[in-house]
């Protein structure tokens, strides 16, 4: 899995900035399957993200 804010590999480094309380908030940018940079839009309701290769990904989806 990739860290979906820096697009690092999630298990490598400490990702200081993407693991806070406000990075909680914020859409992810890059697909935790692939790190390709996904098209991020931001809804009424939250966000949806899309993956070329992987499809979307939206806040409601991410319960808990
Ligand atoms: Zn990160
Ligand atoms: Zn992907």
């Amino acid at each position: 899995m990739f860290c979906v804010h820096c697009g690092r590999p999630d298990a490598e480094g400490e990702h200081p900035g993407c693991r806070g309380p406000r990075a909680a908030l914020e859409p992810p940018r890059f697909c935790p399957e692939c790190a390709r940079r996904m098209v991020v839009q931001v809804t009424p309701v939250g966000w949806s993200a899309r993956c070329s290769r992987h499809g979307d990904t939206t806040s409601a989806a991410r319960t808990g």
